[in-house]
């Protein structure tokens, strides 16, 4: 038989190891006890807690949300910001304390932070809707194709052989411009349903940056221009498909920037899960993204802009997936947005291994 004493400690133990946040409050609504994880998670010591009310912990659109599970007996979600920049997404339920005989010693409320999950959640729904919609596009498109190649050849043959003047040669001009148009939209839709990496090579971003900075220049004069780069980021990628990744993003700064504005491009290097690469956030100080949208803007065909396609965001997203890469979005309405993307080193390595 376990004594009592020890059966208190191991009781102690389970508390403080749990990974749920733990907090007990007294009949008057004061915190008597903590254990770690819930330190851990608010950000902030026992002893600083302690005696503390819910609403000099949580803000009250989180108060509110976890009342509410209160008075309905459920869990709910809410989002807290430690302070420290951590924005998190947390869980939280209650449970009465009552002793033997039934009277309240008070309340527990279990708070579990769920912020990986609800991410690596969302990362599913959209790559299944992605799928799903790149498959389609990639048939179409390939149906597209074909007709279109015989068209603009059998017209470049026809006006090879007639001696066409005036509007007749302006008629022609137009269908062959035209078809060209066609032929580049197929192709970038092409792009976004298959960007299929073809080749590998040792890209040095820090040069690819260099590079891409000045040709930015040579387009915009309203825009100021940072680059802020680690020197030796080399990794192994297919240069075609990075390179169509910065400049969607670039192109939707500037865009976002038409009044001028600036455009802070920074790089470096970063192992995340034991796999070694590199980070590049590129930071508008443009319109930003009302929170709404946030979730669509990787949508295909998803714009704001009159004459967007909508599928520069949702291109980069299937480009980073065929790299394994990852990307990742904050912005603030009115002050401007930052996408910052991660590079394995070696994408290729990784598909390899990933296929095999
Ligand atoms: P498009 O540029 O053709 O509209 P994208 O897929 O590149 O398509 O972008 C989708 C939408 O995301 C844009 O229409 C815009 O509303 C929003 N967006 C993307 N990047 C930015 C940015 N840097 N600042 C503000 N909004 C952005
Ligand atoms: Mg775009």
């Amino acid at each position: 038989k376990i004594g009592l004493d020890r059966l208190e400690t191991i009781n102690e133990a389970i508390v403080h190891s749990i990974r749920s946040g733990l907090f007990t409050f007294d009949p008057q609504g004061k915190i008597i006890f903590l254990n770690r994880s819930a330190e851990e998670i608010i950000g902030r010591s026992a002893e600083s807690l302690l005696g503390k009310s819910l609403d000099q912990v949580f803000s009250p659109e989180a108060r509110a949300r976890l009342d509410e599970a209160r008075a309905q007996g459920v869990r709910n979600k809410l989002s807290f910001a430690d302070g420290s920049g951590r924005n998190l997404i947390l869980e939280g339920s209650w449970q009465k304390l009552e002793n033997r005989e039934g009277q309240s010693l008070g309340e527990l409320l279990v708070i579990s932070d769920i912020t990986e999950m609800e991410k690596m959640e969302e990362r599913l729904r959209v790559a299944d809707r992605l799928a799903a919609v790149g498959k389609l596009a990639a048939g179409i498109a390939h149906e597209v194709r074909n007709p279109l190649a015989a068209i603009s050849g059998s017209i470049e043959l026809l006006q090879k052989g007639a001696d066409l003047k005036g509007s007749d040669a302006n008629l022609m001009g137009i269908v062959l411009s035209e078809t060209e148009r066609l032929n580049r939209l197929i192709t970038d839709f092409l792009l976004y349903a298959w960007p299929l990496p073809r080749g590998f090579e040792a890209i040095p971003i820090r040069e690819l940056l260099l590079n891409l900075v000045r040709m930015i220049k040579a387009r915009t004069d309203h825009v100021e221009l940072a680059l802020q780069a680690e020197p030796d980021m080399i990794i192994k990628s297919d240069p075609r498909l990075v390179e169509q990744i910065f400049w969607n993003l670039v192109n939707n700064a500037l865009e976002a920037m038409p009044k001028g504005g600036k455009l802070v491009i920074s790089a470096g290097k970063e192992t995340r899960d034991s796999r070694p690469g590199i980070w590049i956030t590129f930071t508008d100080s443009g319109v930003g993204v009302p929170p709404e949208h946030l979730d669509r803007i990787f949508d295909p065909f998803f714009t704001t802009k009159d004459s967007g396609t909508g599928l520069g965001l949702s291109t980069t997203w299937r480009i980073l997936e065929e790299l394994k890469g990852d990307i990742e979005v904050s912005s603030e309405p009115g002050k401007g947005s930052s996408f910052r993307i991660w590079l394995p080193a070696d994408s290729g390595l990784e598909t390899r291994e990933d296929r095999s």
